[in-house]
């Protein structure tokens, strides 16, 4: 397989197969995360080429893995019928694998209408995983996430009426001791 730089995956991920799409993450600005701070892992889209003989590879070598996680940050940033060719072009060449699942950004994901979210369901993606980190407004705004707390609201529920599975991570320690009860009464709201 061809990995460039880090490699981050949701700890549900343990199992899968790693297909890197994208490299590092489109935002790249948030506070607390240095997972693609490597100049090496500048942002950009994997060339098809690569990405196809990285699913060759899988379709040899991987008969026992059954979910697939795209990697990296926010691999959704992938153009709509590019996303749902990969996604056929998983179907056809590791037909055992039951889940394909990736990371999406707020903003990417509000990029997306539902209907567009609702055709990647049907193409095979069955799951993203969302960083909410926190509910807390100025917290958002300190961490520099790139959303406010009810553009994540609407971005889970579009998710959510597509039908994706949707998996959302929450820092715990992420609004520090001043706004800690905050942060914690509003995201789990
Ligand atoms: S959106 Fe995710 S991957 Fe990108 S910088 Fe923020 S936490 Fe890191």
């Amino acid at each position: 397989m061809h990995y460039q730089g880090n490699i981050i995956r949701p700890p549900s991920e343990a199992d899968s197969i790693i297909l890197q799409v994208t490299v590092g993450c489109s935002h790249n600005r948030c506070t607390f995360c240095g997972a693609y701070r490597d100049p090496e892992q500048k942002f950009h889209i994997k060339d098809e080429r690569i990405i196809d003989e990285d699913i060759a590879f899988a379709a040899q070598y991987c008969r026992r893995q059954q979910t697939v996680f795209l990697a990296d940050g926010d691999a959704l940033i992938i153009p709509q019928q590019r996303l749902l060719n990969l996604l056929a072009r998983l179907r056809d060449s590791v037909p055992w694998v039951r889940r394909v699942s990736l990371y999406a950004s707020c903003r990417t994901l509000l990029n997306r209408s539902s209907d567009e979210l609702a055709a990647l369901k049907a193409a095979g993606l069955s799951r993203i995983y969302m960083g909410l980190e926190s509910g807390h407004e100025e917290t958002l705004a300190a961490i520099r996430k790139g959303a406010t707390a009810s553009e994540m609201i609407a971005a889970g529920r579009r998710v959510r009426e597509a039908g994706i599975f949707l998996s959302v991570t929450c820092l715990l320690g992420i609004a520090g001791a001043q706004y800690s009860q905050d942060h914690f009464h509003i995201s789990c709201a």
